[in-house]
């Protein structure tokens, strides 16, 4: 399929994962079956087909070309994967072995930026590993519709969202994370493969924390710990709707917790052992599977130690450690004396098969804390052994000027610990630790009235050594007084690095009054970032009712990478329930799904000439409108407005001449309908 945008070719693409192969192949369909295969395709002339394994032939022949795949070492057969597309191939190398980029031929100029450091990264997790890239070849084929990107064996396939130049200054998920991910999977999944879905897990957990230690070898600690902060924000979003164990059957956090629990087994075994484990755990089950247990055998085997009690906590319970810590300090002992709480509650309900997952009343792990004094840090090591507990630190011979509860944030926990003003100002100064800061900028956001804070913060915005410090302390700004906050969001407007940017644009909108909303404006009308430009066309339509209209009507129709800036003007259009733009989102139903759910929106507060131009786009022309408008009906009228979508559907049924369209508007209804009994969804 082509969805119809002139950009993108007709073609063909497999997806294996979960059990979807066995409707190409007979195959018994479970991870831990292995086999090794080949895959030969014949078809047109000018297009390519790609797939797993050595490339052993490719011949053209009147008007076909048949190329033939063989995967010579046994893979799991969920990977097995064939793309037919016309396609360029833009050759590279890692040593010997080929590294080649299948993109559209449209594409080919955007290519050679977005993947040239694969080899550099299969480089560097080879030797993080100790295992050296096992297969034959790595392709990266992009394709249409895809959901991100898929790790077929020596084939991954990812979705065609090429960035172009500029984009790559909002520094693109798809290079930053995509890439490296899909590729850590050729040796966490493809290589040693999870024995069944419940330890899925382990091909996941470990594909979202390779890219951060790619990042922290090339880029440095910084962009490593930037990586991570990222995935602990994912994962407390995730686990306030439901906390389940990593290894459990369909856990819904095995992606971020993965790479956090995987990231605090390294901090506590240390760089070494921890890649000896790794080494262990790929080197003993070669090409085979693993459990989650597997894995702490290699632990075990590598570095003697039993860690039972960390697979315990964080692998076979739900859940992380809430910490309620208060300080006081005796002068005449000289010892800071710290309570520190475990507040962590196990309110989980079995589901219907009586299984209930638990949360550990007590988390055991070891921590440093470091208090700092005018004669410089005392540190001490302590162990997280009970509910409550107390912990004496002693030798604090001046009144502490900080304390930083986990020097280096290694626990994965939530930590509530209530200081003076002082202390946090002092902490955001010198912790090197990205997180922490976070943490502690998330104190001092709270303290609006505190010119202290206030001081703390601009001096981190504009100075801090690290960009999302910077970002994260001048959007703290934002709920200051616009006295103390313009000045400092004014500088950070300019700042070099557009993620600043984006955060100060949004600052300004939110202090508000002409000076700010000049700034915001000049930012949409100059600045090089699409990321920018959306959050000024947002911070716009929201805060400067006189231009918003303008504002939105521009941006619908401005070219932005991942269409950034469309979308800011959609969601606006959306957020203020304009239905003056009724007409322009009609027009704009081609060019993707988002137009139609906006006018389902619309509808949804009432507008009944924004459902009346979505129901007569049942009968579009083309396919593709007419699939998103049903989407629309679905995800977006119907979530919002259940008996209007249902009404309008049953009423427009019987009009609608496309026999497919016809067909999923009548499952639709149905499924509409059906009674939500107790418990239900
Ligand atoms: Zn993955």
């Amino acid at each position: 399929m082509n969805d119809g945008l002139p950009h993108r070719p007709q073609q063909i693409w497999s997806q294996g994962e979960d059990h979807d192969n066995h409707f190409w192949f007979p195959t018994y369909d479970f991870p831990n079956d292995k086999m090794s295969w080949e895959v030969v395709a014949t078809v047109p002339a000018g297009d390519l087909a790609v797939s797993n394994g050595r490339l052993v032939s490719n011949i053209v022949q009147g008007g076909t070309r048949t190329m033939t795949w063989r995967q010579e070492q046994p893979s799991a057969t969920y990977l097995v994967s064939l793309i037919v597309a016309p396609l360029a191939r833009i050759h590279d190398v890692w040593g010997s072995v080929p590294v080649d980029y299948y993109v559209y031929h449209e594409d080919s100029s955007k290519a050679w930026r977005l993947f040239h450091l694969t080899p550099d990264m299969i480089d560097v997790y080879s030797r993080l590993t100790g295992v050296k890239y096992p297969w034959a070849k790595y392709a990266q084929t992009t394709v249409a519709d895809f959901f991100g990107g898929m790790e077929n064996v020596s084939a991954t396939t990812l979705v065609d969202w090429l960035p172009d130049a500029r984009a790559y200054q909002d520094r693109p998920w798809y290079q930053y994370i995509l890439i490296p991910h899909e590729l850590a999977h050729q040796w966490f999944g493809d290589y040693v493969t999870t024995v069944n879905w419940a330890n899925m897990w382990l091909n996941e957990g470990f594909a979202e924390f390779m890219p951060g230690q790619y990042w922290g070898e090339r880029l440095g600690a910084h962009a490593e710990q930037d990586y991570y902060a990222d995935e602990y924000r994912q994962y407390l979003q995730i686990d306030r709707q439901r906390p389940m164990p990593l290894a459990s059957l369909g856990s819904n956090n095995i992606y971020p917790k993965g790479a956090l629990v995987l990231r605090m087994l390294k901090g506590y075994l240390g760089t070494e052992r921890f890649w000896a484990s790794i080494h262990a755990y790929l080197t003993r089950n070669p090409l085979g599977t693993a459990t989650s247990d597997d894995l702490r055998k290699a632990v075990l085997e590598a570095t003697g130690e039993n860690l039972d009690w960390f697979w315990d906590e964080w692998v076979y319970q739900a859940g992380y450690p809430k910490l309620d810590v208060s300080a006081t300090y005796d002068t005449a002992k000289a010892t800071l004396t710290l309570t520190v709480k475990q507040t962590q509650q196990d309110s989980l309900k079995p589901d219907s098969s009586g299984l209930k997952f638990t949360v550990p009343p007590v988390f055991r792990m070891p921590l440093t804390v470091r208090v700092g004094t005018q004669a410089g840090d005392v540190t001490q090591r302590v162990e997280l052994t009970a509910r409550e507990q107390t912990i004496a630190i002693p030798g604090v011979k001046s009144a502490p000027t900080m304390v930083v509860f986990d020097d280096g944030n290694h626990v994965l926990k939530n930590l509530t610990f209530e200081q003076p003003t002082a202390w946090l100002v002092t902490q955001l100064r010198r912790d090197a630790d990205l997180w922490d800061r976070e943490w502690v900028i998330e104190q001092l956001a709270h303290r609006t009235a505190d010119t202290a804070a206030a001081a703390a913060l601009a001096e981190a915005a504009t100075h801090a050594d690290y960009p999302l410090t910077r970002l994260q302390a001048v959007e703290a700004l934002g709920d200051f007084p616009a006295t103390i906050a313009l000045a400092t969001a004014e500088a950070a407007v300019r700042d070099t690095s557009a993620v600043v940017r984006g955060g100060a644009v949004q600052t300004l909108g939110k202090l508000g009054g002409a000076p700010a909303l000049t700034l915001v404006r000049d930012a949409l009308d100059h600045d090089s970032s699409y990321d920018v430009q959306a959050a000024a066309l947002r911070a716009l339509a929201l805060a400067d009712s006189t231009h918003a209209h303008d504002v939105i009507a521009a941006g619908l129709t401005k070219p932005s990478y991942q269409d950034a800036i469309q979308t800011a003007a959609l969601r606006a259009i959306a957020q203020r329930g304009d239905t003056s733009f009724i007409g322009a989102l009609e027009g704009l139903l081609g060019v993707g799904r988002f137009p139609s759910h906006v006018l389902a929106s619309l509808g949804a507060r009432g507008n009944v000439h924004a459902l009346d131009v979505l129901t007569q786009h049942l009968n579009d022309d083309r396919a593709a409108v007419r699939r998103w408008v049903l989407e629309g009906f679905r995800f977006t009228l119907a979530r919002l407005n259940h008996d209007v979508a249902v009404e309008r559907l049953k009423g427009a049924t019987g009009g609608i001449t496309h026999p497919d369209t016809k067909r999923a508007a009548t499952s639709l209804v149905e499924e509409l309908q059906k009674p939500q009994g107790p418990g239900g969804n």
